[in-house]
């Protein structure tokens, strides 16, 4: 497997512009630091929402509160590459670099690192286990970013992954259309639209990351009939109010991008600084449901520590009493709804 070529800016080179402090450079020997010429075009001020996710703060190498790697996913990887941690579907990292490396990654132990794409005999060994495991129905490609190989890696991924007839679902986690728009190509569409059902889950998480470019990206992907939806990560001083969160959500279901999941923030090392609480983003999904289109509105997940799982909460609304139901409006309003198929005979 082979990356695409690309340059990334280099901030370093560029000081006074961002007029970084030295010290983050103490960072970068630890967490790799890349950001695109294009993302970091999206900066307008110091520390705004594009620079934090982007820009090495010393704040990552003063937690060590956390683990590397909380959701166990080395543990759930029967072979290099993959993880197989629901019946159903499984995850493979075909790829170890991203356009950009996020701050607030959940796989900050592993992108960069290294760097090397999936091999080939790894490929191999991942697509045997696929292929003997006939209840995998769902193969998620993640990594760092897929969408980092090229055009024929992706093909060979894809290709050997449609050979398996029980694979139903193929979907790929991206951030390219948020990081490096250009990448997004008829070229690669017409690709990606070979292996139907095909689905993209994007990572948009500020409204600022909505631009002609990222527009014009997802467009692309949608007029080549691949349904996406989006992952948001809950993180703090970037994107953690209603509002910011309204212009968010409303903002992608205009890009025909299905709001999917918010994620609270794994417990990973080296990304204290942008943890909320999640009170905190359950009041944001109380600030959504009923205001905006019910399109507009992710579940909101918490990744269990030890490869438990993923579970969706909610504001809590309701209060049950036998078989009277206590509910509370979107506009805060108390209301008894009787639900007349539980009452005792
Ligand atoms: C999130 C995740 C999936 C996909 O879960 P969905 O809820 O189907 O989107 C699959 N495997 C692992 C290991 C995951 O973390
Ligand atoms: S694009 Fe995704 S995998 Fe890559 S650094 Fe950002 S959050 Fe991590």
């Amino acid at each position: 497997m082979h990356y695409i070529n690309h340059t990334t800016a280099s901030i370093y080179n560029t000081n006074t512009e961002y007029n970084l402090p030295a010290n983050t450079r103490l960072v970068s020997a630890r967490y790799p630091v890349r950001v695109t010429d294009y993302y970091a075009s999206l900066i307008t001020k110091p520390d705004d929402a594009i620079w934090k996710q982007c820009m090495p703060d010393v704040r990552e190498l003063e937690d060590f509160s956390q683990c590397p790697d909380p959701l166990d996913e080395s543990a759930l990887s029967p072979v290099p590459g993959l993880i197989h941690r629901y019946p159903d579907r499984v995850v493979l990292l075909v790829s170890n670099r991203c356009p950009v490396y996020c701050r607030f990654c959940m796989r900050k132990r592993l992108v960069g690192s290294g760097d090397a794409p999936m091999g080939d005999a790894e490929l191999r060994a991942a697509l045997h286990y696929i292929a003997t495991h006939s209840d995998i129905h769902d193969v998620i490609l993640s990594g760092g970013d897929p969408l980092m190989l090229d055009n024929e890696s992706l093909q060979t991924i894809l290709t050997g992954l449609r050979a398996i007839p029980h694979v139903t679902i193929i979907r790929i986690g991206t951030r390219v259309p948020v990081t490096l728009p250009s990448r997004i190509t008829p070229e690669l569409c017409a690709l990606l639209s070979i292996f139907h059902p095909l689905y993209i889950n994007t990572h948009f998480n500020h409204p600022d990351e909505i631009t002609s470019d990222s527009t014009t990206a997802c467009a692309l992907l949608a007029d080549a009939g691949i349904p996406m939806g989006n992952q948001t990560v809950l993180l703090k001083g970037v994107n953690d109010t209603v509002e910011t969160m309204r212009r968010l959500m409303t903002g992608l279901l205009a890009l025909r991008v299905r709001p999917y999941y918010l994620h609270q923030m794994d417990l990973v090392q080296g990304t204290a600084h942008f943890r909320t609480s999640v009170r905190t983003g359950l009041e944001i999904i109380r600030g959504l449901r009923g205001h905006i289109s019910g399109l507009a509105i992710p579940h909101y997940v918490i990744d269990l520590p030890g490869g438990k799982g993923k579970v969706a909460i909610l504001p809590d609304d309701v209060e049950i009493i036998g078989s009277t139901l206590l509910l509370r409006t979107y506009t805060g309003e108390r209301v008894t709804y009787q639900d007349i198929t539980d009452l005792p005979e």
